[in-house]
């Protein structure tokens, strides 16, 4: 049988998984990411060759952090200095034989999310909340971008934010407003001086109002039908944590209908299942 296959690289770990034609995981490998590139890429190969099984491989995906050039498959993802300029495309097409595609990491969870998750939404906005915080606009299950092919940095949008620390919010990217620095996993640490996982329930509801500001502004905008969130530190605050963040937005959402929001269906695995996706677009 035939299959496709997903990379999920990220700056700790690497996931490679091979489905069938209807996105069912067929098997998965995953691995640390190490500090050299040659190290890495020829792991990716290693883990290929393991889920592939001999089997024809259809066409590959891959999520991975940007900056990158989606059309060229050119990657220089922030988070692993090692990779800088690594022409991944034209890399893996010469030894695979097959046609790759690469996108952001918050783009390629927004396909999965639109293809595996169980929804249909025209307009469809997906948020990452993790070690940092992203996401994927689609319209009609087509990326969104930028002039030149940016991509939109909704994490870095100023809010109107309440916090018990004020002069702990800055953001990485050197601004101190940005709706990143106050609900990412990096920004929870910075300001309560701990993890996620062990805010108590008034923090909780402070990162919820924070967190809910910015849905409103991207409400606002982009007026979408569903907005879903995931990654850890979403994840980990669960439902309670999203309708408190859904009532935040809703109490401050004017002349534009409220979209339907709520937790990513993948779970851990969007970004994963997306890079499936990936690799069978036309
Ligand atoms: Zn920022």
């Amino acid at each position: 049988m035939a299959v496709l296959v997903g990379l999920d690289i990220g700056g700790t770990k690497i996931m490679v998984a091979s489905a069938d034609r209807e996105g069912n995981i067929l098997r998965r490998v995953r691995a640390e990411t190490s500090t050299s590139l040659e190290a890495d890429l020829a792991n990716i190969d290693r883990m290929i060759a393991a889920v592939a099984a001999d089997e024809e491989i259809l066409g590959m995906g891959a999520a991975i952090g940007g900056p990158l050039d989606w059309e060229q498959g050119i990657v220089s993802p922030l988070h692993q200095p090692a990779w800088r300029n690594v022409p991944l495309k034209a890399l893996m097409e010469a030894k695979w034989n097959c046609r790759f595609r690469v996108d952001v990491d918050t783009n390629v969870a927004a396909i999965g999310e639109y293809r595996w998750g169980g929804l249909f939404a025209e307009r469809f906005l997906y948020l990452t909340l993790s070690t940092g915080m992203g996401g994927g606009f689609l319209i009609d299950g087509k990326i969104y971008r930028g002039q030149d092919g940016a991509h939109p940095e909704v994490g870095h949008q100023s809010i109107h934010f309440r916090c018990s620390n004020p002069s702990a919010v800055q953001c990485e990217c050197g601004v101190s407003d940005c709706l990143e620095a106050l609900v990412s996993g990096n920004g929870i640490r910075r300001i309560y001086g701990k993890s996620a996982e062990t805010l108590n329930p008034e923090e909780w509801q402070e990162v919820a109002y924070n967190l809910g500001q910015g849905l409103r502004n991207l409400a606002a905008l982009y007026a979408p039908h569903v907005i879903r969130i995931g990654g850890g530190v979403a994840v980990g605050g669960g439902e309670r944590f999203v309708s408190a963040a859904r009532e935040a937005m809703q109490e401050h959402l004017r002349l534009v209908p409220a979209p339907q929001l709520g937790l990513s269906h993948l779970g851990y695995d969007t970004a994963l299942r997306g890079a499936i996706a990936l690799a069978l677009l036309k």
